[in-house]
């Protein structure tokens, strides 16, 4: 299997060549998050974004992990978690008293898990909460019914021993455009964190007054004792539905270079195949190129690139849901998203000066 160069994110960042997947901020699927952790990896992704919830940070931290074991060179992937300044984001968890389970019984629950979040052994037994992302399928199966839920709030407290031990190396902020206070209170709890991460990104919607609200969050935050992205958040959640749906966030991103608000500017939100090429011919047909892009974030287009892959591993008989132990999904997973990663990484950077190939 070929493998991808070395690479540092920072750097990736200053050379235009930073490759970001977005897990989703409220995707919670354990399985999947691994797999596309441990692919998007090995095909040479900068960071992974995921939700602010312990069980999908271990779940991308395991497939991360995978995807370091298979290479023969140990390149750095940085963990990206997202909050945002609005509700906090609830969860539910399984929850059974193992005291009371008969002794005959066959445990079903632990069979069915598709996150091994069930289990039995002399240092515990019960759910394993990290791992548990409430899918509920425990809940029919247990023959004396005793399986429930309960809600479970993902909270920067919840996250934050993870970031302090490296787990997790960077958090974006979502916001809007008249969050001001919302804001400053999630930023009063995120700046004993700060000296932790090795960046922070903000994420915001384009909206009416877009740049005065940006330079006012930029006046909050400033100064930072780490590297800053803007992601320009274009049109959220529709990479998946056409090469047009790219457009949103380019301009946006122009506006961003053009303001003098300093930081890395990386494109997000309708993101696909398409972004790629688009900023090249909007290059090539400009009198003076003046491309000085960060990166690209793939959300919903990336995902679904191995939709049908993660189908395909659920179905194998008795599944360890682990792709590396099936080398031939893993091998038509790299491939697959390798087409998304490879043109930023090895043929077109997005800031010339700095990137050239
Ligand atoms: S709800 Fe049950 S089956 Fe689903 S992850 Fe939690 S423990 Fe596992
Ligand atoms: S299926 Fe129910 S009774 Fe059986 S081991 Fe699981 S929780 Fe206990």
């Amino acid at each position: 299997m070929a493998i991808s160069s070395l690479h540092d994110p920072l750097r990736s960042l200053e050379e235009g060549r930073w490759f970001k997947l977005i897990c989703g901020a409220s995707f919670q699927n354990l399985p999947a998050i691994r797999t596309l952790a441990l692919v998007y990896s090995l095909a040479g992704a900068d960071c992974i974004d995921v939700a602010a919830d312990p069980a999908v940070i271990h779940a991308a931290r395991e497939g991360i992990t995978a995807a370091q074991k298979l290479q023969p060179v140990v390149q750095p992937v940085w963990l990206m978690v997202s909050l945002n300044d609005g509700e906090d984001p609830h969860f539910r968890k399984a929850t059974f008293d193992p005291q009371r389970c008969p002794s005959d019984c066959s445990r079903p629950c632990v069979s069915i898990c598709p996150a091994q979040a069930i289990a039995f052994s002399e240092h515990h037994s019960g759910v394993l909460e990290e791992r548990c992302y409430g899918c509920g399928r425990c809940l029919p199966i247990c023959p004396i019914e005793q399986i429930t839920t309960r809600s479970h709030p993902a909270t920067l407290e919840a996250v934050a021993p993870l970031i302090r031990s490296g787990q997790v190396n960077a958090l974006e902020l979502h916001t809007q455009v008249g969050h001001e206070e919302a804001f400053q209170q999630l930023w009063l709890r995120v700046q004993p964190l700060l000296s932790d991460l090795k960046i922070l990104s903000i994420s915001c919607p384009e909206a009416s007054g877009i740049l005065d609200y940006l330079t006012y969050l930029h006046q909050l935050i400033a100064p930072l004792p780490c590297p800053l992205i803007w992601q320009t958040d274009g049109r959220p959640m529709s990479g998946d539905i056409g090469d047009g749906a790219t457009r949103a966030t380019l301009r946006y991103g122009e506006a961003v270079l053009r303001s003098p608000l300093p930081g890395f500017v990386q494109l997000a939100g309708g993101t696909n195949a398409h972004t790629i090429l688009k900023i090249k011919s909007r290059d090539q047909n400009a009198e003076h190129p003046t491309s000085t892009l960060s990166g690209i974030a793939f959300g919903s287009y990336a995902r679904s690139l191995l939709q049908g892959l993660q189908s395909k591993l659920e179905a194998q008989p008795h599944s360890s849901y682990h792709l590396e132990d099936y080398p031939a999904l893993l091998t038509e997973g790299l491939e697959a998203a390798r087409q998304l990663v490879e043109p930023l990484k090895h043929i077109y950077s997005l800031n010339p000066g700095k990137g050239a190939a």
